[in-house]
């Protein structure tokens, strides 16, 4: 008889988790996983999907407008949430049960319950009971952070709820800065509501290029979009017609509803880490090195509860080199160099690889090719402009950085990806013809090294 009940127990059936469970079933290990919410994880069931989903809505309000500009006369055009909360929440549910049959089809067991570590071979899961395993996988994800001391805390929603607000609010105050915040500010400001960004930092987007920050901060503000900045909540009152937003600066402002987007935090509450002997890292994430190893030589954690690259295609290729070193016997570290993310603001970005400030501190000299320009879209109408950046190392002519807002940055960004990850340089670049008529074609027809404007000339 085999010594636990199965090689392998996985936390958490979201990105990472459902991958290293398949993979690991699939090589033929006895496999199960515990989910306490539901399958897929924060990114189908309350992250990258039904954002995306509201994006598209919100898109259309934008688009309406550049029809106009093309001729197109249409009548009064009327928004309904709680026909796309149905349409929206349907998809979601079929996307869920795709993910229960890949992991049965698999041969992965599912248990529906929240699992507590009790020891390194021990799980305990709500109203199911303890199993053990040989291995054991963390991959709880991670949630929203809230400022529980904030007075009139309870009255915020976060990313959570607004994937399922009742009723669309006439206004609405996001706090944050980061790419959740504009994200949500976009989608809202595009579905009618008046919507205000609060953020403490001098600018939106901490870690993206300076360049990339102040045009998206321009652009949502061309769209309407009130952003104040060195600016955060002192209290959030009720009042007898909404809620009403206290500033550390002194003024305030009233809305329907208050979002904070303040900050997402690895999700080991409950978890019985420390029964198990777990350790954890100063933000409270579990430690692991480059295999997702953590001290306990039998326990692995992969994903957002690791709080490395906190995306679901990392979460995905984390899990997926934990199942092919631990069960295809080929040890495989995913590299997380030079990994593309996307923000879905209006207009989107794709960034990628180093901006130019971290570029300059840690390889000195950099060239910078910057383009600024009207997408041939809005040549009728609109006054959106895109911006596409390059950052390159002066000595070897290595592109470092690649920087895009405008229509399909995230598509363009995922494709300059591939060439970022072989190395390439300014003059293999340059070699590429362009397509024609395209946003992207700028890309690789910057010839003119930028030149920043000295300080006190006019722009
Ligand atoms: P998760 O997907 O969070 O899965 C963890 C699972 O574990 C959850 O289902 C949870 O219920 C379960 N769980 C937790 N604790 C227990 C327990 N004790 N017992 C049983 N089950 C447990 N990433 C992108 O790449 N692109 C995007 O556009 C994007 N947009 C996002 C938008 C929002 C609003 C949010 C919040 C996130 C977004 N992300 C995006 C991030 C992405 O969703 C995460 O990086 C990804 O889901 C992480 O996967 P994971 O497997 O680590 O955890």
């Amino acid at each position: 008889m085999a010594k636990y009940d199965y090689d392998l127990f996985v936390i958490g059936a979201g990105s990472g988790g459902v991958r290293a469970a398949r993979l690991a079933a699939i090589s033929g290990a006895r496999v199960a996983v515990a989910e306490e919410h539901r399958v897929g994880g924060t990114c189908v069931i309350r992250g990258c999907v039904p954002k995306k989903f509201m994006v598209y809505a919100s898109e259309v309000s934008h688009h309406l407008k550049t029809a106009k500009s093309y001729g197109w006369s249409i009548g009064e055009a009327k928004f309904d949430w709680e026909a796309f909360l149905a349409e929206k929440d349907q998809e979601i549910a079929r996307l869920s049960g795709v993910y229960v049959r890949n992991l049965q089809n698999a041969g992965a067991e599912l248990a529906h319950g929240k699992a507590r570590l009790t020891d390194a071979h021990t799980v305990e899961i709500e109203g199911v009971g303890a199993k053990t395993a040989d291995k054991i996988l963390i991959a709880t994800g991670g949630r929203p952070w809230m400022p529980k001391d904030l007075p009139g805390i309870e009255h915020a929603i976060t990313s959570n709820e607004a994937f399922h607000l009742p009723k669309l609010p006439k206004s609405i105050v996001i706090a944050g800065g980061g790419y959740i915040a504009v994200e949500f500010a976009g989608i809202f400001n595009g579905l009618g509501v008046e919507v205000t960004l609060v953020h403490r930092g001098p600018n939106v987007l901490r870690g993206f290029d300076d360049d990339v920050r102040s045009h998206l901060t321009e652009e949502m503000e061309k769209r309407g979009i009130k952003v104040m900045l060195a600016c955060q909540h002192k209290s959030i009152e009720k009042t007898a017609s909404g809620l009403v937003s206290h500033f550390t600066e002194g003024h305030h402002c009233e809305s329907e509803a208050v979002m904070m987007c303040v900050g997402r935090e690895p999700y080991v509450e409950g978890l019985g880490v420390e029964s198990a002997g777990v350790a954890l890292t100063e933000r409270g994430a579990v430690k692991v090195d480059e295999y997702s190893r953590t001290n306990v030589k039998n326990i692995w954690a992969v994903g957002d509860v690791t709080d490395r690259i906190n995306l679901t295609p990392v979460a995905i290729r984390e899990g997926a080199a934990f199942a092919e070193t631990e069960f295809s016997g080929n040890p495989t570290a995913f590299d997380h160099e030079t990994v593309a993310s996307a923000v879905f603001s209006q207009p989107p970005i794709g960034s990628l690889g180093l901006s130019e400030a971290d570029a300059r501190r840690q390889y000195g000299k950099v060239d910078i090719y910057l383009a600024r320009l009207k997408p041939m879209k809005y040549a009728f109408g609109g006054d959106e402009r895109s911006l596409l950046k390059l950052v390159v190392e002066a000595e070897t002519e290595r592109i470092l950085g690649c920087h895009v807002v405008g229509p399909d940055a995230p598509e363009i960004i995922q494709m300059a990806a591939i060439a970022l990850k072989m190395g390439v340089t300014k003059p293999q670049w340059d070699a590429t013809c362009a397509v024609h008529p395209t946003l992207a074609e700028e890309l690789v027809t910057m010839r003119e090294k930028h030149v920043p404007m000295a300080m006190g000339q006019v722009a």
